[in-house]
């Protein structure tokens, strides 16, 4: 068979531990031998990033920039533990973040569905993807503990001195107190990233804040919507049948654990941080989430919900066997594979891209899997596999398809 040929490189983005040792299989034996790979290579690996001073992190980002799409390996944030362990000159930020400052992006997370491992909402048939505004609030708060009675008021000062006040509390006794901000600038770049990547998967956007209490902050990020949609999203939406709805965010809950799923649901940034978990967990396995960096000009970047699986990696050190699921890293290249087919009109390199995830859910589907969807399943037939064995599982199950 003649190999699927590229036109623009993707830009390949290497990491740590257990899956870097995955990364380099999944070449060796699912992409490679089918497709001519053009990739610019980055790596991402702490010890790289240490020698570079994390420019190699910057580089990565900016051409991601230049060729509009990226595949990420889960990377080692440092900790004082990593300090030691890797001898680091400085304890250098999460290249996620990094990348995320320079591509200004929202984060879509959601979840690959097979037969045999259930989610525990039943009526979840289809995936619900979460998209966590990734600026401010909370995260950017500034807090004060209040001792005694006084009077706490939010002051703006503008550029020519002239003062706005709002009174926060007149405290009696003591308390709490604490001051959060976001920017126009950043929500409508959510906004347009959410209406975008509802249009590129073709799914509805689904919005909630708590405007009815929080009239001016959270109903800001309401208004920001609905004006993006109306006036650059809204004909496009209707010519493909998408609906954007927005509601409360008590009645969204409500409504997404009565959902069959299958839309995108835009969260602010604490709403995105607690829901996210609650899906990854409802659906079954963080081993079976994807996670797409999407920025609002439209550049890619594809990796992994989960991290580097150091415990595996130290057995692997020791020679033993690991069983680590390599579905959301293979689907990482997918996810990038078929973003590049599409740009670059290569209807191959797409058409690989979903025959490639076709093979990893029907090799699981055949009963075929690592240890943790093992663990969970409801299929009666299992055979647990190691790393290895999945992925030539999975290729074996590949190479019959083509
Ligand atoms: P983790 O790598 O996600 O692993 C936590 C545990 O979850 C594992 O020990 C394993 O459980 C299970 N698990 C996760 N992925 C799995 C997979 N593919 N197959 C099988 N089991 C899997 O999180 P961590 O151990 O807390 O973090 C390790 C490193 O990853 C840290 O240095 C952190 O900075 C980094 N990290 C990077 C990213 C990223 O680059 N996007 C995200 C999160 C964390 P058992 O041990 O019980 O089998
Ligand atoms: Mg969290």
């Amino acid at each position: 068979m003649e190999k699927i040929k590229m036109t623009t490189p993707l830009v390949e983005m290497d990491g740590d531990e257990m899956t870097r040792v995955i990364w380099q299989m999944i070449k060796d034996e699912l992409i490679c031998p089918f497709v001519d790979l053009k990739s610019e290579y980055y790596d991402l690996g702490l010890e790289y990033r240490n020698k570079t001073n994390d420019q190699v992190t910057v580089d990565s980002a900016e051409a991601t920039k230049k060729y509009g799409v990226a595949v990420k390996c889960a990377t080692i944030t440092p900790n004082a533990a990593r300090m030691t362990e890797y001898n680091l000159k400085e304890m250098w930020k999460s290249p996620n973040g990094t990348i995320r400052a320079i591509l200004d992006g929202t984060v879509f997370r959601a979840p690959i569905l097979v037969k045999g491992i259930e989610p525990y909402v039943k009526n979840w048939v289809k995936p619900i993807t979460i998209a966590r505004h990734a600026y401010g609030d909370v995260y950017k708060g500034s807090e004060m503990k209040i001792p005694g009675p006084g009077k706490v008021e939010l002051v703006y000062t503008a550029q020519d001195g002239t003062e706005t006040r709002e009174l926060v509390h007149d405290f009696k006794g003591s308390g709490i107190v604490q001051g959060m901000h976001n920017l126009t600038a950043s929500i409508e770049s959510f906004a347009r990233s959410c209406f975008n990547f509802a249009i590129d998967t073709k799914q509805d956007l689904w919005f909630a804040t708590k405007d009815t209490i929080s009239k001016k902050y959270d109903h800001t990020f309401k208004d920001i919507f609905q004006e993006i949609y109306d006036t650059e999203y809204k004909a496009k939406f209707e010519e493909l049948g998408l609906e954007y709805f927005y509601t409360l965010i008590d009645d969204a809950v409500a409504r997404v654990i009565r959902s069959n799923g299958g839309y995108i649901w835009a969260c602010k940034n604490y709403d995105g941080d607690v829901m996210s978990d609650m899906l990854a967990t409802a659906y079954g396995s963080l081993s079976m989430m994807t996670s797409v960096l999407v920025s609002p000009k439209g550049v890619y970047e594809y990796e992994a919900a989960h991290g580097t699986v150091q415990r595996h990696y130290y057995k692997h050190l020791n020679g033993e066997e690991t069983s680590t699921n390599s579905i959301a890293t293979i689907f990482a290249w997918t996810g990038a594979m078929r973003k590049r087919g599409e740009l670059d009109n290569l209807p191959e390199l797409s058409a690989f891209a979903d025959k490639l995830e076709k093979a990893c859910i029907d090799t699981v589907e055949s009963g075929k899997m690592t240890k943790d969807l093992a663990l969970i399943t409801t299929l009666k037939d299992v055979t647990p596999l190691n790393t290895e064995d999945f992925i030539k599982a999975v290729r074996e199950t590949l190479e019959a398809s083509l």
